[in-house]
């Protein structure tokens, strides 16, 4: 895991946070992901400077092993002069070696969020769930992290004030705010309370806010009327000219005289691509997290 250097904002990974929701929700399917249905309780990762630093980091990883659903799972934590934040062995097991920065000895309620990343490589390990390339895994382990559960600490160690900044993990806060919202949306949850950093809770408010809107694209009937408007204009223009690429996260297939017209789009829950025929009102079940979408095609 990264130290916090300079905070980036915005939403520079979201095509990889939606490819990791996906390959989450293929690796975990629905019955599988009951289990992440209630996220890390507050007091169970509660970390006070006056707590013993070594009991204490041990307490807390068991709470996010738990959460992780890694039972069997022992992670053994260290402190150490490093560059980064905190690092992982990813060995066979059930011993995990995690050493964390030795800046944790006083910065200890942020504890909870570094271990939350690294515990999650290990359950990556496990399932044997990779993105190529060290950013986009990153990536992937921050969203999972924040899907499963425990990813509200990572943003809750996002904090700034006059003089300085801090933030963990390689998603920006408002990103993490996004996946936070997903999250909540599928499994009904509000995670609202638990936050202790003004910032934090601002960036998942922002975040829910594009995560929201994702349920409110078209084709889906909750779409607005602009929306619903560009769409049928996109309509007739696939209808008229087969093949023609929109760009939009809607996209035509089929159409002219031989093909009837049929629309991909993604599942504003899992982000699988969806393909319905275009014939009016639709009742859609997502093959994937099986939700369903009521769509106006
Ligand atoms: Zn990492
Ligand atoms: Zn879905």
């Amino acid at each position: 895991m990264a130290n916090g250097s300079e905070v980036v904002h915005g939403y520079p990974h979201l095509d990889t946070v939606r490819a990791a929701i996906t390959a989450l929700y293929r690796r975990l399917p629905q019955e599988g992901l009951y289990a992440y249905a209630g996220s890390v309780a507050p007091a169970d990762v509660a970390f006070a400077d006056g707590d013993d630093l070594h009991l204490g980091a041990q307490r807390v990883a068991h709470a996010l092993v738990q959460q992780l659903r890694l039972p069997d799972a022992r992670m053994i934590v260290s402190f150490r002069e490093m560059t980064h934040a905190a690092s992982v062995e990813l060995a066979a097991g059930p011993e995990y070696f995690i050493e964390l920065n030795d800046r944790f000895r006083t910065h200890r309620r942020d504890i909870g969020a570094a271990l939350a990343h690294e515990i999650t490589h290990v359950l990556l390990h496990r399932l044997g769930l990779s993105f190529p390339g060290t950013r986009d895994n990153e990536i992937l382990t921050d969203t999972v992290t924040t899907y499963l559960g425990a990813g509200w600490l990572l943003l809750d160690a996002y904090r700034e004030d006059g003089v300085s900044s801090q933030k963990l993990g390689y998603l920006t806060p408002e990103e993490f705010g996004y996946v936070l919202a997903k999250r909540a949306l599928a499994f009904g949850e509000d995670p609202s309370p638990w936050f202790t950093s003004p910032q934090g809770y601002t960036a998942y408010t922002e975040g829910r806010t594009v995560a929201l809107r994702d349920g409110r694209q078209p084709p889906l009937t909750a779409a607005g009327w602009a929306g619903r408007h560009r769409y049928a204009k996109d309509r007739r223009y696939a209808q008229d000219h087969p093949g023609a690429v929109t760009g939009l996260p809607y996209a035509f297939e089929g159409g002219g005289h031989e093909a009837a017209l049929r629309v991909s789009f993604p599942c504003p829950t899992c982000h699988q691509r969806i393909r319905i025929p275009v014939r009016g009102r639709v009742r859609a079940r997502c093959g994937l997290c099986r939700t369903v979408l009521e769509c106006d095609t």
